[in-house]
């Protein structure tokens, strides 16, 4: 059985063999997918390696303030001229996970894949994973201490927010002891916690006010109230002039109702297809759930795509999580 050390170590031998790398993590990319991408570009330059950090589409407004938030190139608005080698794809628990990138990447590729997600797949020809840690940021916290290069500030931050956000600010219970100790070191080097926090995880746009409104409104709740579920159509983010970014969270509201089980957001993306978000009190596997949808995430926080209507998405997901109860 191999030892997270030992994936370590290969993982650092994999970054030091290659060269000229494409950092990727997966589409519409939260705090610990912008956090991560940009980790491994502060590492790979701090090694004198090229690199191209890419995503599907753009970095949320709100996490631009991290160091090198500017040189992630936003694919939809890029030509490809060129496909890469080695690749690094993290927070990703599937290959179809970094989306349309695939493309930049040679048939092939050498590729490490670092990631948290219990339902990774292990695609990469390198895989690095630690389905407990509490974000892919804290996977790289050891990678970088393990290349013994030092710290500043902005590494600080990048691991600091990815932490931050894939715990709900330290309140999940992925929050161990290992994470509020790695949470201190990078209070040390200078990050600012209560301003991560309040930018992060508490300031709402006006937008996403609105889209929160709209789909509160939206609310259905099981007979039994272990199960409450949201939606957010089309013309609600027209009329709330949202973007997709502006969702984060919303999925928590139903979740949070006292006796509710299981809190779902069902996103319409087109007449047939929907994202279903789902939220766990702790008795269901939500991952295992996703999983029979073709999706994935962690026991108590995960997400799958499916086709058909809202109300066809709407009957065969909440069918499923009441079966589970
Ligand atoms: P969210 O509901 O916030 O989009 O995602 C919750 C968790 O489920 C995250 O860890 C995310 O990576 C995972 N997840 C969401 N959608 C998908 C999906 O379509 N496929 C897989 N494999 N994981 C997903
Ligand atoms: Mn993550």
């Amino acid at each position: 059985m191999r030892t997270y050390e030992q994936d370590l170590l290969d993982a650092r031998t994999f970054i030091e063999k290659h060269d000229d790398f494409l950092v990727v993590a997966h589409v519409q990319p939260d705090g610990d997918a912008v956090s991560s991408t940009l980790a491994v570009g502060w590492l790979l330059s701090r090694l004198g390696k090229t690199f191209t950090l890419i995503n599907e589409g753009p970095i949320p407004q709100r996490m631009t303030y991290m160091h090198g938030a500017g040189t992630i190139v936003d694919m939809s608005l890029t030509e490809r001229t060129r496909t890469y080698g080695s690749v690094i794809c993290v927070d990703c628990a599937d290959f179809k996970r970094v989306g349309l990138v695939s493309e930049w990447m040679e048939e092939g590729a050498n590729m490490l894949n670092i990631d948290h997600h219990p339902t990774n797949d292990r695609y990469g020809t390198q895989n690095l994973i630690k389905a407990d840690a509490a974000a892919t940021a804290e996977i790289l916290y050891d990678l970088v201490a393990l290349f013994d290069l030092g710290w500043d500030r902005n590494i600080a931050e990048m691991l600091y927010t990815g932490i931050l956000t894939d715990t709900g600010g330290f309140r999940y219970s992925s929050t161990s002891p290992k994470v509020m100790q790695i949470a201190s070191h990078l209070l040390e080097l200078g990050v600012n916690g209560p301003d991560l926090a309040d930018s992060l995880l508490e300031q709402l746009t006006k937008p996403q006010f609105d889209v929160l409104t709209l789909a509160l409104g939206t609310l259905q709740m099981s007979e039994n109230g272990q199960v409450a579920w949201v939606h957010v159509t089309p013309e609600h983010m027209i009329q709330a002039g949202a973007a997709n970014e502006d969702l984060e969270g919303i999925v928590n509201y139903p979740r949070n109702i006292q006796g509710v089980e299981v809190g779902v957001l069902f996103k319409v993306i087109d007449e047939n297809a929907v994202k279903a978000s789902m939220r766990s009190a702790g008795k269901v596997d939500v991952a295992a759930v996703a999983a029979e949808f073709g999706g994935g995430g962690h026991v108590r926080a995960a997400g799958c795509r499916l086709e058909g209507t809202l109300e066809e998405v709407t009957k065969l997901v909440i069918e499923r999580i009441k079966q589970s109860l």
